[in-house]
């Protein structure tokens, strides 16, 4: 266990999903450490999940890196630093910006997200930045854009509680964001008129509080909620003023909307039509409507356009921005939103701003006195690792993440890695995955030692605040990167020497922005000192000077993003069925358990959490068991064209016929053949670059040891 920074109490965030608790670590005379949810905190009032309860148990120093290493040896920092300095400088020199990339992650806080991205994209002059976030929500992401104009979730956690109706669709909310579960189920307890429809393969846990549980095909979401549009417009439920003043694209959308009939749509949802019916009449005759959608949406090939029907319901019904309606993206980790603005993304610039716009360019280069900005966005994640690949990047800095193990196609990409020149890695753990294949090893400082900012699902800034001294020699990423930057020729852009300091740069960067103009000193906290961001209160962007903090929605009265204000409809078209395919019959989910985050680095530790499922497994419907043989607990070998799985069966009606469910988690550290990520094909969305992490074809087979 680390230091304890003096025996105290400190309010700070969970660092696992987006739901972005607040918490209070008390750390007691013996240096023992207990944690509590804060009653103040607006994300949960109070509440934790399991996984929350647990962050004590996972903050002991067992396999820590805990000095930088170059080549398996103990290095100084300087040499360290110096030499991935000499190294990126080298490769640039030579071969160029893009030759040179950054994998980050939601993991980081905001501050090292931004020196992140002002060094590659402001300082190196390429856009390769890219973030495991992209695994999560980039679909949101190009969503959002393309209807808003901008990457802005129009409401609150308030608004579920507020509702009539809760849509969720492509969310395991009770598992993947349990505090706002707790909080929706505990409005739906006392409000009895409250309806929750779930829209899921699987019937999940989330399904125990629905009223309506449809067992939708795999990608059918687009055909579900393009037939939505068409019931609501053919049964006046639409909102004419609100579509007249502030959208456009309407007729395009309703025409595309209305291309299926109604056997071809009961085919794509593979739903029935009383369950359409009931869905859809349900959606119509209630005002008060939020749909929230997440990873089985975004983590699809076409996971953009689902998006797009979703928020086209709202658009064209009005149920946007008002109190208990409109659509509502979940972030999956603890800063996806974070890193949404200060554009850790490969195609976005910094305070949301577009990589892609000559106005943007030249306001970011002039607040950075930039010498030689990026021109065009850079490499997504999966075509970045095909980069390292086949050459074109020949280094590689990844921070806070392991895409040996997250990554589709993980085989490939840990050839990828283990063939790259120059690789660094920044991370806590001295034996990841990925970490083992590095050259150049950093430490850095973990959960309870950092000090930084994180943004919620709703928008909120919550302080991560350090209450634990920092173990070995361990330091913060921003730090890091800034040391590299000044040690590139930059020392001047990168002369941070705190967060508060990066954190004020941000805002002030961040401004707000009104009728198309962005200024450089209109945000509330531009000029924050560090007494004031070490007090800093949660709060929900935006904030603009001289006002108060306020829980801000977006869109009622239009004011959307594109230069006229007006919301686009996207007309977007239902994706065909997979072919049947005997050699891979089934459909593989991938996804969340209750108790284990990401690839289980953090709470592999905790003997608590593991107790709930120990071990991976795959869900398989009975019939499917008995056709193939297979008896509960028997080892499946679950294949793809890619790699292959050895999973626990668990054979449960929750799961539909012909499909599989197996969790994201474990890797080859916690079970042999037990990365599901290797089975991923790296197939993309075409708008968002989002692997599709789910419909992944298939086949299983009882296991035979040879
Ligand atoms: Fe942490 Fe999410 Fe659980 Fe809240 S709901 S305690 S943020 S894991």
């Amino acid at each position: 266990m680390p230091e304890p920074v003096q025996e105290k109490s400190t309010k700070t965030t969970c660092p696992y999903c987006g739901v972005g608790c607040g918490v209070i670590a008390r750390v007691g005379n013996d240096g023992s450490v207990s944690i509590t949810g804060d009653p103040e905190h607006p994300a949960n009032f109070g509440r934790l999940c399991s996984k929350g309860s647990a962050l004590a148990e996972t903050l002991d120093l067992d396999g820590r890196l805990l000095y930088p290493e170059i080549g398996g040896r103990r290095a100084g920092w300087d040499e360290a630093l110096d030499l991935v300095a000499e190294r990126f400088s080298q490769s640039i020199a030579e071969h160029g910006p893009d030759s040179v990339a950054f994998y980050v992650s939601g993991q980081l806080l905001t501050e090292d997200y931004y020196i992140a991205n002002k060094l590659m994209k402001g300082f190196i002059g390429s856009g390769n930045i890219d973030t495991n976030s992209r695994l999560c929500m980039s679909s949101s992401v190009a969503g959002h854009r393309r209807a808003f104009g901008s990457d802005t979730v129009p409401g609150t956690y308030e608004d579920l509680e507020l509702a009539d109706l809760v849509v969720l669709t492509g969310s395991n909310l009770a598992w993947c964001h349990p505090v706002l579960y707790q909080r929706l189920a505990s409005a739906k307890a006392s409000r009895p008129e409250m309806k929750v429809v779930v829209i899921d393969p699987r019937r999940t846990m989330t399904s125990d509080i629905a009223d309506m549980h449809l067992a939708i095909a795999p990608d059918g979401d687009t055909a579900l909620f393009n037939g939505l549009l068409s019931h609501l417009v053919t049964s006046g439920a639409i909102d004419q003023n609100y579509i007249s003043a502030h959208t456009r694209g309407f007729p395009e959308a309703f025409a595309a909307a209305s291309a299926l009939d109604l056997p071809a749509l009961t085919r794509a949802t593979g739903l029935t039509l009383a369950e359409l019916g009931d869905f859809y009449r349900l959606f119509e005759t209630t005002e008060k409507v939020v749909t929230c959608y997440s990873q089985g949406v975004n983590q699809s090939a076409s996971g953009t356009d689902k998006v797009n029907a979703i928020l086209n319901c709202h658009l064209a019904t009005g149920r946007i921005g008002r109190p208990g309606m409109g659509p509502f993206s979940l972030t999956g980790q603890p800063n996806a939103m974070g890193g949404r603005e200060v554009g850790g993304l490969a195609n976005m610039l910094a305070a949301h701003m577009d990589l892609e716009k000559q106005h943007h360019r030249d306001l970011v280069q002039r607040f950075w006195n930039a010498p030689g900005l990026a021109t065009k966005p850079g490499l997504k994640a999966v075509d970045m690792f095909r980069a390292v690949a086949d050459g074109r990047i020949k280094a590689l800095w990844i921070m806070a993440t392991n895409p040996v193990v997250s990554m589709p196609d993980a085989d490939a990409v840990e050839a990828a890695i283990k063939a790259c020149p120059f690789v660094v890695v920044s991370d806590v753990l001295r034996e990841t995955d990925t970490a083992r294949h590095a050259h150049v090893t950093l430490p850095s400082l973990g959960w309870g030692e950092k000090s930084g900012t994180v943004t919620n699902s709703e928008r909120r800034i919550s302080r991560q605040r350090a209450f634990l001294v920092a173990p070995g020699e361990a330091r913060a990423d921003w730090w890091q990167l800034a040391e590299v930057g000044r040690r590139m020729g930059f020392a001047e852009a990168f002369g941070h020497t705190s967060p508060a300091e990066v954190f004020a740069e941000h805002a002030a960067l961040s401004g707000f922005e009104n009728d198309g103009r962005r200024d450089f000193d209109i945000s509330a906290h531009a000029a924050i000192d560090e007494a004031g961001y070490d007090d800093l209160p949660p709060f929900q962007w935006p904030q603009p000077k001289g006002t108060a903090p306020e829980e801000r929605r977006f869109f009622a009265e239009g004011g959307f993003y594109h230069p006229d204000r007006r919301a686009n409809f996207i007309a977007v078209e239902a994706v065909k069925a997979r072919p049947a395919n005997d050699a891979f019959p089934f459909t593989l989910n991938t996804g969340r358990v209750r108790d284990h985050w990401h690839t289980m680095t953090r709470t592999g530790k905790s003997a608590r959490l593991s107790s709930h499922l120990a071990e991976p497994f795959v869900e398989i419907h009975p019939r499917d068991a008995q056709k193939l043989g297979i008896a509960d607990a028997d080892l499946v070998t679950i294949e793809s064209p890619y790699g292959l799985v050895v999973v626990r069966a668990l054979i449960t009606e929750r799961q539909a016929e012909g499909n599989l469910f197996v969790p994201m988690h474990w890797n080859n550290q916690f079970a042999a053949k037990g990365r599901v990520d290797a089975l991923v094909p790296p197939v993309t969305d075409p708008f968002s670059g989002q692997p599709a992490s789910k419909n992944v074809a298939v086949r299983a087979t009882r296991f035979a040891a040879k």
